[in-house]
């Protein structure tokens, strides 16, 4: 599976929800944790591969003195985000679909999701730092949203020039 650019209009799609977890649609999702879990990568979402369904892939490496010590990859089919922690933080993301663009975003410092995982059970979680940036980010790409939409004014001047 190619990873889609900025500029496909795919992207920008809000996605449809998934009715029926069938043999080939997890197939589908087992492609897509291969791919979050490339050294490269902290999550896809099914957009980014041309597939128009509500369903991510997060795996954000867990760090210990500097080195990745854990990347596990976790399936999130239907997301759905409540309960924005007020605080909020800016770190630097960047996108698969947006290679060479780095910048500053501003988002809360924790989220609850509720979704259904890979064998259809539902679940909810609260997640707190990077792993609910991760989750964001990838949320975004269901409901069409990409990261440099939400950069700083500041940054979005400095990278309209690299947007094509
Ligand atoms: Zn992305």
């Amino acid at each position: 599976m190619d990873i889609i650019r900025y500029g496909n209009p795919i992207l920008r799609k809000k996605a449809e929800p998934v009715e029926e977890i069938t043999d080939e649609l997890r197939a589908f999702i087992h492609e897509l944790i291969q791919m979050a879990l490339h050294p490269n990568a902290v999550g896809i979402a099914a957009p980014q591969v041309g597939v128009s369904k509500a369903i991510f892939v997060i795996a954000p490496p867990l760090f210990e003195k500097g080195q990745i010590i854990k990347k596990e990859a976790k399936v999130y089919i239907n997301p759905k985000l409540s309960n924005p922690s007020k605080e909020t933080q800016t770190e630097e993301e960047g996108c698969l679909s947006v290679p060479g663009v780095r910048g500053n975003v501003t988002r809360p410092v924790s989220i609850t999701v509720s979704a259904i995982d890979i064998h259809g059970n539902p679940f909810q979680e609260t997640l707190t730092g990077y792993p609910a940036r991760v989750l964001m980010h990838e949320n975004d790409h269901i409901n069409g949203v990409l990261f440099i939409d939400r950069l700083s004014p500041f940054d979005r001047k400095r990278l309209t020039p690299y947007l094509p």
